[in-house]
């Protein structure tokens, strides 16, 4: 039902930036190789998310918009085995649900364009066969006014939807990424899988020259990536990116590890731009906790700490300043 859509749309959308997480993520599910997201007035007039992905059958359509109708199996256990990011089934129908929606998709075979607003179905047609996905969400919340209250100011929404899009950007290099706001390139990454481009892209070219690779193993992780030199800093641990097994995380202890990594290196208050990429057997995450949350625990922390720690220690010892 609409109402049952809207109370889990409560759950799924908070936010301008949860709309861009869910079509961005539903994007890379398809396969794409480009993602392009258009924002107007930081999303809250309207957000358009095109991709060259699998796009849907036009028979599919219609159950894509039904909640718990997801095409990607998995059980949490999965979360970090399998490439899908959704598994839910429940972004577009609480999107839709709460919004003015206008999607295009094909899949090379069928065209179909589809309009949704509060919940209804408004129109179905055949639409050409340009293969990907086109996805328009406007006058979001407009039917439930206490979320629209509860919004922060334009600036805040817009710096949560760069947050969003930038490290999805660096948890898929491969992937060419292109965000606009108000007709103003805010991103772009080439899709070539360089991660140090992508850095570039996210922190300017200057900054990315003084950034280091880093590269260690222990018996049960291996991490990549790459770390600002201690001149690089910034006031706040937020540029302190973590990734496990391809996907964005967030953990206190292993974030606490990359400071440690630079000892006295660092003054007060001060923190590094960083990347870290960790690969691991998916087991060792702990699956209890919930999959929409990012923070994660993981069995043998302590050792994945002192891993990143020590590799940054040491990569650092190797740099000239
Ligand atoms: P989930 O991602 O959890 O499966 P969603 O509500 O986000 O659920 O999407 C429902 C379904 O619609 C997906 O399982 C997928 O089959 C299809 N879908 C949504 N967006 C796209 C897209 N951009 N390209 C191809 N298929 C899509
Ligand atoms: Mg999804």
């Amino acid at each position: 039902s609409v109402l049952a859509d809207q109370i889990a749309a409560g759950e799924v959308i908070e936010r301008p930036a949860s709309v861009v997480k869910e079509l961005v993520e539903n994007a890379l599910d398809a396969h794409a190789t480009q993602i392009d997201v258009m924002v107007a007035e930081a999303g809250i007039q309207s957000i358009r998310v095109i991709d060259d992905g699998d796009g849907i059958a036009e028979d599919d359509v219609l159950i894509a918009f039904k909640r718990h109708a997801t095409s990607k199996i998995t059980s949490r256990a999965d979360l970090f085995r399998v490439q899908s990011l959704g598994f839910r089934g429940e972004a577009l129908p609480s999107i839709a649900s709460i919004a003015d929606v206008v999607l295009n998709t094909s899949n090379g075979t069928t065209g179909t364009s589809i309009h949704y607003r509060g919940g209804k179905l408004l129109k179905q047609a055949p639409a050409p066969l340009r293969k990907g996905t086109d996805i328009s969400v406007t006058d979001l919340f407009f039917n439930t006014p206490a979320r629209l209250k509860y919004l922060k100011s334009a600036q805040t929404e817009l710096a949560n939807i760069l947050d969003i899009v930038n490290r999805l950007a660096l948890s898929y290099p491969q992937v060419a990424f292109r965000l606009v706001h108000n007709h103003k390139e805010l991103l772009k990454t080439a899709g070539r899988g360089d991660l140090q481009q992508v850095i570039a892209g996210i922190y300017g070219v200057q900054n990315a020259r003084k950034m280091v690779a880093i590269t260690g193993e222990s018996d049960d992780y291996q991490v990549t990536g790459y770390v600002a030199l201690p001149e690089l800093t910034r006031a706040s641990r937020q540029y302190i990116s973590l990734l496990i097994n391809g996907r964005f995380i967030k953990n206190q202890q292993l974030t606490k590890a990359v400071i440690k990594g630079y000892g006295s290196k660092l003054m007060v208050g001060r923190y590094p731009i960083a990347v870290v990429a960790i690969q691991m057997d998916p087991l060792l995450v702990d699956v209890n906790v919930h999959p929409t949350k990012q923070e994660v625990r993981l069995s043998r922390e302590p050792e994945l700490a002192k891993l990143i720690s020590t590799t940054i220690t040491a990569r650092l010892a190797n740099v000239n300043l």
